[in-house]
């Protein structure tokens, strides 16, 4: 998962906090999808759908191992871990849908950075495809590229450098998962009502390339894209707190009644949703919501590890992970074959066109609710850890401005100029604290 500074999409969206809830207009049709979501929750249930996390172990370990130093883009461990996704693509009997006939589609690297040198280096993400015979296709991705020796910047320990940063949560889980959802799919002996293509992608965390790069130069035509179901950092399921992230929720008129009843009907009390209703996160679902494609994102939140050398095997949940791919595979079988999905816009987070010339270095609890922007790590050696910034702090004014959630955090962001000083009002404990930040 990216942090918040690396998001540079351009949003060419023209209007601000459009909400384009036509739904809402035709209460007939609400009513009727909901009725109907119901009626198939009801009937899904009953297909049971079996996760093997012997499986699930196995692909972590082998992604988030040593020997794969953390899977830097553009890297021979990148390749590595692409061949390990294309090879089980083959042996699944998948189709190859990258370049020329082959699994992988390569993209040229444009970024250029102390870790990326030459410019003209390539990266590849790795598509299979399950042939079902029909109109609609549904997109199962997550990435595989993580942060390598920790040189890209992304990094949150203190002296990164050198050190490998496995990423067993990010993404080695969510690949797995991919992995795992391919499998049962691929052999079930079941013809879903629609094609599934599963993808593994690379530059996530340099600022969704892979994603970007397909959404760009298609494999498969876009329109015949159902929607599109993201796996990004599900391995740390809380069996305290439960929580569970679910993205993109506002991008169809059906996926929020849908992803809520299934998880009373058929997972009751195990799940703590927090729905974002949003298409835009930081991960690869926002590139195919920029394309207009319909999106679901899971996310088992962030935790202490995160961006860390110390995300390894050994923390994850793989009964919790498992839990989490049972729902996904109910949600996707009580999907049906057409209409193809509508595409709903949701709120825009960024503005337009912009691309973030100062970061705080903060990265914010993307699932807090409240008023104000929680903060759940801070970078060391970064604005705002260097004007006295704690981990756990609720930012609640930048300048005389307001900071009620994350977007008003983007947008004063968005203002404010490298070299700037500003003073920062957080709560930590509840009791304010006056700070300021130089940018
Ligand atoms: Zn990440």
């Amino acid at each position: 998962m990216l942090t918040l500074h690396n998001i540079t999409h351009n949003i060419t969206h023209n209007t601000m906090h459009k909400i384009l809830y036509n739904f809402l207009q035709q209460p007939f049709t609400r009513f009727f999808l909901l009725f109907l979501s119901v009626l198939l929750g009801e009937i899904t249930t009953a297909k049971a759908q079996t996760i093997d996390t012997t499986l699930l172990r196995k692909h972590i370990a082998f992604l988030a191992s040593d020997s794969l130093r953390g899977r830097g883009t553009s890297t021979p461990d990148e390749k590595r871990a692409a061949e390990y996704l294309a090879d089980y693509f083959r042996r699944l009997g998948l189709q190859a849908k990258g370049d020329k006939g082959s699994y992988f589609q390569m993209f040229p690297l444009i970024k250029k950075n102390d870790v990326l040198p030459d410019s003209n280096r390539m990266a590849m993400n790795v598509l299979g495809f399950l042939d079902n015979g029909k109109p609609h296709t549904i997109v199962i991705g997550a990435h595989f590229d993580h942060l390598g020796l920790g040189y890209d910047g992304s990094s949150l320990d203190t002296e990164p450098k050198g050190k490998i940063h496995n990423g067993a949560d990010d993404n080695a889980s969510g690949v797995a998962g991919m992995l795992e959802l391919a499998r049962l799919y691929a052999t079930n002996g079941v013809k879903e009502p629609y094609n599934v293509v599963f993808m593994g992608f690379s530059g996530e965390e340099l600022g969704l390339l892979g994603s970007k790069h397909f959404g760009e130069n298609p494999t498969l035509p876009l329109e015949t894209i159902h929607c599109m179901v993201n796996l990004d950092m599900i391995g740390r399921f809380n069996e305290t707190k439960k929580e569970l992230v679910v993205g993109g929720t506002g991008t169809n008129p059906m996926f929020e009644p849908l992803v809520k009843n299934i998880a009373a009907r058929s997972f009751a009390n195990e799940f703590a949703l927090a729905l974002d209703s949003s298409g835009v996160g930081p991960s690869d679902h926002t590139s195919f919501y920029l394309k207009k494609i319909p999106v679901l994102f899971f996310f088992t939140g962030v935790h202490t590890d995160y961006h860390k050398p110390s995300d390894d095997i050994e923390r994850i949940n793989i009964q919790g992970e498992a839990k989490v791919l049972r729902y996904i595979a109910q949600i996707l079988d009580s999907l049906q074959a057409s209409p193809k999905l509508a595409f709903q816009q949701t709120r825009v987070k960024q503005q337009t066109g912009h691309s973030y010339k100062v970061s705080l270095g903060v990265m914010p609890a993307y699932s807090y609710a409240g008023k104000g922007l929680k903060i759940d790590a801070v970078t060391a050696g970064r604005p705002a850890a260097k004007a006295g910034i704690q981990d756990g702090d609720i930012i609640i004014t930048i300048g005389t401005t307001e900071i009620t959630d994350i977007q008003a955090y983007m947008q004063v962001l968005g203002k404010l100029k490298a070299g700037e000083t500003v003073p920062v009002r957080v709560l930590r404990d509840d009791k304010p604290i006056n700070l300021s930040v130089t940018l």
